[in-house]
């Protein structure tokens, strides 16, 4: 796992190099076996094709220790520390100029404890509320209370005393708090990984100074990967990665995003979700906005309904395995 792991950051940063071919890879990975990799192919391109095609840190490391691919070959040496003869072009002299982003640089604090492993429980069932804090939070803290069910609520940050003190119940109660988005404006927060770095360390000050908790775990705006971040999102997974915050997208939603929803849209939504999910291990996708008044009135009898068919409710923390969404080009 710690190696892995390394792994995952040690590409996380190279992968930053070659934001400019993610659209040539991203062709490629349509067409390319990506179990055979041709030599030459850059690490970052190897890395972004087994990405997109849903390997993880370990798949990726496992693939590269079979691969026969030279300068694959080199680089897992060079990662083992057991390479023994350096290549000319990497004398001193001549060594490639540092090419980590500058934005690696950028909120020194930010950073976050990376869980070594992670867990998977099954038919255990996640309710996450994103965009809150609101007048509709204190209603769903109550109908949790009454279950004795801890959730996750992904906040938006509000500056507001109100917003704080509404946050400052939700982490008491026992309910993990996760980073959303201050401004949830995709156009201004996907333009660039600092535009995005920026509003999350925004949401995070509000969020510690408010509850004296400091959040391990987020959630993208419109998930992972949007159509607004296509540009950049493996250099944000990447990044938020290296910095050790963990992400959650869903395998259940609501669907109350929308201003239409209604008590019986949600409630199918979900009990359809979850009848989805391989082992009923569902990351639900809820709103605790203001005007989500239908979500307020459905949380209680999705609860009760899920207790009596066996489910047992958790909140997320960073040891549960994520939910996250995979390239589909
Ligand atoms: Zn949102």
């Amino acid at each position: 796992i710690a190696i892995a792991t390394g792994l995952a950051i040690f590409f996380g940063v190279r992968l930053l190099i070659n934001s400019k071919d993610a659209e040539e890879v991203s062709v490629q990975a349509q067409e390319t076996d990506v179990l055979n990799i041709p030599d030459g192919t850059s690490l970052e391109q190897v890395y972004l094709l087994l990405a997109a095609n849903g390997y993880s840190s370990e798949d990726i490391l496992n693939f590269l220790k079979e691969n026969e691919s030279s300068s694959v070959k080199a680089f897992v040496e060079d990662f083992n520390g057991t390479s023994d003869d350096v290549p000319a072009e990497t004398s001193a002299e001549e060594k490639a100029p540092d090419t980590t982003p500058e934005y690696t640089k950028l909120y020194p604090a930010l950073y976050a404890e990376a869980p070594t492993e992670f867990n998977i429980a099954e038919k255990t069932i996640y309710l996450t509320f994103d965009d809150g804090p609101s007048e509709n939070t204190l209603d769903i803290l109550e109908t949790l209370d009454k279950y004795n069910i801890k959730a996750t609520f992904f906040m938006s940050g509000s500056e507001t005393e109100e917003g704080k003190k509404i946050m400052k119940q939700v982490a008491d109660a026992g309910h993990t708090i996760g980073v959303h988005s201050y401004k949830h404006d995709y156009e201004v927060i996907y333009n660039s990984v600092d535009d995005y770095l920026e509003d999350f360390s925004n949401t995070y000050n509000i969020i510690y100074d408010a509850t004296g908790v400091k959040p391990q775990i987020f959630r993208f705006p419109g998930g992972s990967i949007n159509n607004y971040n296509s540009l950049i999102y493996h250099q944000l997974i990447a990044e938020m990665t290296r910095r050790g915050f963990v992400y959650y997208d869903w395998n259940v939603s609501g669907e109350d995003a929308s201003a239409h929803a209604t008590w019986t849209s949600i409630y199918n939504s979900i009990m359809n979700g979850i009848e989805c999910t391989s082992s009923g291990r569902a990351i639900i996708l809820m709103h605790d906005s203001a005007g989500k008044e239908a979500t307020v009135d459905t949380v209680e009898d999705i609860i009760t309904e899920l207790i009596d068919q066996g489910y047992t409710f958790a909140p997320l923390d960073n040891s549960v395995m994520p939910v996250t969404f995979t390239y589909e080009p």
